[in-house]
């Protein structure tokens, strides 16, 4: 235990509103703690993203100290205090499972050992054995200000290493998304996992089969979306995790590491994190369209040998069949499903510019996520593509009167000029 003043942290790093909550469970008679990432982040000189409190007061009665609060959750019962924008979770501490197995079926667990229910409630030191990283076992009590630190956790953060609590196997097991967790948490914070929590990753990469889809989902993002996308991108390769998420993508990147694929991918995770780190939106449906691009190519061209379709009909087809083999194991919501069919649609329509049907593609939604894909092909390689590339940004540029011209000079190689309707004779006779 560190006792106040010897930790440099202080109450005003923290949110208003979590202060509040800590007080209110204090006054109601239970024990309060901030605990997890803000600790960590604030001792690591790093913004926390969120508070999160842990207290002995069941989820139960949280909710009767808080008229703004709401109770989540079925594998964690959780409860989340709203404040406007921000919500502050409360969880109640957790003990260990196996002492009251199967008891009104509060906890439970799989073959392989995943925990798929955990709400047996225990002490503040058993909640510290049951976190996952010694770096998110650090607690701040709001009766006296101290740091209790369970699990040399800042021994931890001082050797930068990331480290699981307990036997490594046996809790990648229990949930297999700490290991995303780990390579989450080592580049976001600049550490390394540590070697005995690293060892066992590969070995059991492939229990990520077993994670519910639409959780998944949120780790990928989590992943991808949080400015280390490219060293996320990179670590999971490392490890063999990567192979449990995008296998089709993985199997063509280890084809041929130095590959045009290999360079796609990296240059859209890397502009991924500029956009970030500018603080610039990066739609889900763009990093998705991305990363299935080459397994759907490749089904294209499988297809189209197989059945003897057009080249569109098999691009069709395979559309379809990617997106829905990857929504067995990553639950991408139909917005961004429908989003990356547009962004791969567009991809075949760009070079047909000839009468309106340029000014028309630019009308579509999403036909500016669909020519960042086109720059982004060009970049990783696809010079076959420069011209219009080139074309395509000049016409941006221009006003009406110059996109009109532009379209004009194309001559041929705007594609056929759009057939003109011939117009239907009225054959009906004229009624009374
Ligand atoms: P950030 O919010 O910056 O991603 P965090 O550490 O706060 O990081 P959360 O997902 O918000 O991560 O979880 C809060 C805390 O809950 C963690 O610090 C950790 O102590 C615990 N925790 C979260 N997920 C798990 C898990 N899968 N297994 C064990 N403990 C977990
Ligand atoms: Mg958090």
């Amino acid at each position: 235990m560190i006792p106040r003043g010897e930790h440099g942290i202080s109450r005003k790093q923290f949110s208003p509103n979590a202060i509040k909550v800590l007080y209110r469970l204090k006054d109601g008679g239970y024990d309060a703690y901030l605990v997890g990432g803000c600790i960590r982040d604030i001792l690591l000189g790093q913004q926390p993203k969120d508070f999160d409190v842990v207290t002995n007061a069941t989820p139960d009665q949280v909710k009767k100290l808080f008229r703004n609060c709401r109770l989540i959750g079925r594998r964690f019962r959780l409860a989340h205090i709203v404040f406007g924008r921000e919500i502050i979770e409360v969880a109640t501490m957790r003990g260990h499972h196996e002492a009251q197995e199967d008891k009104n079926q509060i906890s439970q667990s799989s073959n392989e050992g995943q925990l798929l229910r955990d709400n047996v409630f225990g002490s503040i030191e058993e909640d510290a054995e049951r976190r996952d990283f010694s770096i998110n076992a650090l607690y701040y009590s709001i009766n006296d200000f101290s740091i209790h630190d369970y699990a040399n956790g800042l021994a931890a953060i001082k050797a930068k290493q990331i480290e699981l609590i307990g036997d490594p196997e046996t809790r990648y097991r229990e949930d297999p998304v700490r290991m995303l967790r780990a390579v989450r948490f080592a580049t976001k914070l600049d550490m390394s996992i540590a070697p005995n929590s690293e060892k066992p990753i590969t070995a059991l990469a492939s229990l990520l089969d077993n994670i519910p889809p639409a959780r998944l989902f949120e780790e990928v993002l989590k992943l991808f979306l949080n400015g280390k996308a490219e060293a996320n991108f990179l670590m999971l390769r490392q490890y063999g995790l990567f192979k449990s998420l995008f296998p089709e993508l993985d199997k063509i990147l280890d084809k041929n590491p130095s590959s045009l694929e290999t360079a796609f991918i990296q240059q859209m995770f890397q502009n991924t994190d500029k956009r970030i780190n500018a603080d610039k939106k990066v739609t889900p449906a763009f990093v998705f369209a991305a990363l299935l691009w080459f397994p759907l190519l490749e089904r294209t061209k499988k297809i189209q040998n197989q059945e003897q379709l057009s080249e569109y009909d098999a691009f069709a087809q395979a559309m379809n069949k990617v997106l829905s083999d990857n929504s067995q194991h990553i639950a991408v919501p139909k917005r961004f499903t429908l989003g990356a069919r547009d962004i791969w649609h567009i991809q075949h329509r760009l070079d047909k510019r000839a009468g309106q049907r340029a000014y028309r593609l630019t009308q579509q939604p999403r036909f500016k996520a669909a020519y960042d894909f086109l720059l982004l092909r060009v970049d990783a390689g696809e010079t076959q593509h420069n011209e219009l590339a080139q074309w395509w940004t000049q016409y941006l540029s221009q006003d009406i009167n110059g996109q009109k011209e532009m379209v004009k000079n194309l001559g041929h190689q705007g594609g056929p000029k759009p057939r003109k309707r011939p117009r239907r004779r009225n054959t009906k006779k004229p009624t009374e």
